[in-house]
């Protein structure tokens, strides 16, 4: 599609918004939820193949990560609906006597949303559950590195939609620069936090409000006070989940150095549990994903070399081959701080661990990176979870798991500062995609801010002096 048909798609939603959607009750957004719901439930299969054709993704994990969170979305919006619309009336302060408050929930209008390739199908079609059930117009714009997906995501939403209603609009950059320069009422954006920059960029011309769902390195600290097999099975799971490819996936381990030989057998014997003991038995595997393409198989074994070059050992792992766009598994020790393996978002199968003397040590490490996405802590002292809560900033945190919190529909799900701003899910999704809009009536006639209006008297002076804010 030419750039002057984005702009006619545009102006088409936004025509249908005015004189279609604003006039709307609940039941039709339920409606369109309900049927994208039994869409996905007839297509299962089909998703689910069409996530092995790009990325090896196995059935179980697009179940799990890419289906069921969905199907979560839409029942609960479609349980929650209508109390989260409903107009709130608030208490009114003693100085505004005689007016009533109440806060409006409306949809902000026209969205956009641009998805990544790492969860294709849950990270493109949440944000549009979240913005169907406030009650907007939406355009999608995939991830081109997933090419299958994208084309289903055409499907789901040309079968069930008008596209006044709910566009798919394909393609890679020069797609996603031409949509950026369009006035949306709000862009919801899930990708790095360089192509974050440019989208906030791109919203500020036009004051577009932006909700950035983005990147990090995620720290996982292990203490003395963990358990360290119950610790090594989570950590085997929470990061070789979709081969690492997550936004929550643990980065680098930070893990006293008093426990870190027994930690390492510990997560050998787990990891050979889950994914098997030999390197052909591992690459058969079918439990794992591969990494999505060739340029980010260069990516991770370049910074993997670079790595290895510069002092890590490698535990176990490193096997590779390119025609697959396979990388086994990788566990590193001796990294440091200055290591390149540390210094970006690995998004993928490498594990760095950094051995600390004292949980102060640390911490300064941690406060060396950007707030991250997620943070997990391995410790069954709460004095120590909350020593590190309580001196950390982090999008979301864990306490003696990973990964789990994106699937928690009650808790907001975002980052801070470099990882994000604005929250998705449940709820808090839906109010990202609503304006919260404040109404106050007032009676005619007399009022009692009439007593601060001018002339000045003595009794205004009076009542202006002593007059109190929210005491
Ligand atoms: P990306 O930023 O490269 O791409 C995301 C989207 O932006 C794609 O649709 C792409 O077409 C578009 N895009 C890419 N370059 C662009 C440009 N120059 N101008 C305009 N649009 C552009 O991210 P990705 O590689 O698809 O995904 C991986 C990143 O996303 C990681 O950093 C990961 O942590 C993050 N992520 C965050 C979350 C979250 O919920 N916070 C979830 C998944 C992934």
């Amino acid at each position: 599609m030419e750039a002057n048909n984005y702009s006619k798609l545009y102006h088409l939603q936004q025509q249908y918004f005015n004189t279609v959607l604003k006039q709307e009750r609940i039941y039709a957004r339920k409606e369109r939820l309900f049927k994208i719901k039994k869409w996905i439930k007839n297509n299962q299969t089909l998703i689910q193949e069409t996530l092995y054709k790009d990325f090896k993704k196995t059935p179980e994990e697009v179940l799990i990560s890419e289906i069921k969170p969905i199907i979560g979305e839409i029942n609960l919006a479609l349980k929650k609906l209508r109390y989260w619309s409903k107009t709130k009336n608030v208490d009114t302060p003693l100085t505004l006597l005689g007016t009533k408050g109440k806060i409006k929930i409306e949809p902000k209008g026209v969205c956009l949303v641009i998805a990544p390739w790492n969860f294709p199908f849950m990270l493109a079609v949440g944000p549009v559950i979240s913005a169907i059930a406030a009650g907007n117009t939406i355009v999608l714009k995939p991830s081109e590195m997933t090419p299958h997906t994208e084309k289903l995501l055409v499907k789901l939403f040309t079968d069930l939609f008008s596209k006044e209603c709910i566009a798919v609009i394909t393609g890679g950059i020069p797609e996603t620069t031409e949509l950026l320069k369009l006035p949306w009422n709000h862009i919801f954006f899930t990708g790095s936090p360089q192509v974050g920059k440019i989208v906030m960029k791109q919203a500020a011309t036009h004051l577009s409000s932006v909700t950035l769902e983005l990147g990090g390195r995620n720290p996982v600290v292990i203490t003395k006070n963990a358990n360290l097999r119950d610790t090594a099975k989570k950590l085997a799971w929470g990061k070789f989940f979709n081969n690492g490819q997550s936004c929550v996936s643990p980065n680098y381990v930070l893990i006293d150095q008093t426990i870190k030989a027994k930690f390492i057998e510990e997560l050998k014997f787990e990891f050979v549990e889950m994914y098997g003991n030999y390197p052909d038995e591992i690459k058969e595997n079918k439990a794992l994903t591969r990494i999505v393409n060739n340029f980010h198989y260069n990516r991770l074994k370049n910074l993997l070399d670079n790595s290895i070059k510069a002092g890590a050992k490698v535990v176990f792992g490193n096997v590779t081959d390119s025609d697959a766009n396979y990388i086994s598994p990788t566990i590193l020790t001796h990294v440091t701080v200055d290591n390149p393996i540390f210094k970006e978002e690995i998004f993928g199968p490498i594990l760095p661990l950094i051995a600390y003397d004292n949980l102060d040590n640390a911490l300064e490490i941690i406060h060396k990176v950007d707030t991250p996405l997620a943070f997990y802590i391995f410790s069954k002292s709460k004095k120590e979870q909350n020593y590190i809560i309580n001196n950390t900033s982090a999008g979301t945190t864990v306490l003696n798991d990973t990964t789990l919190q994106f699937a928690h529909p009650n808790l907001p799900f975002g980052g801070m500062g470099s990882s994000g701003m604005g929250k998705a899910h449940g709820y808090f999704g839906f109010l990202e995609f609503s304006n919260q809009r404040s109404i106050l009536s007032q009676r005619t006639n007399g009022t009692t801010s009439q007593l601060i209006y001018p002339k000045y008297n003595w009794f205004k002076r009076f009542v202006i002096r002593t007059i109190t804010w929210n005491e």
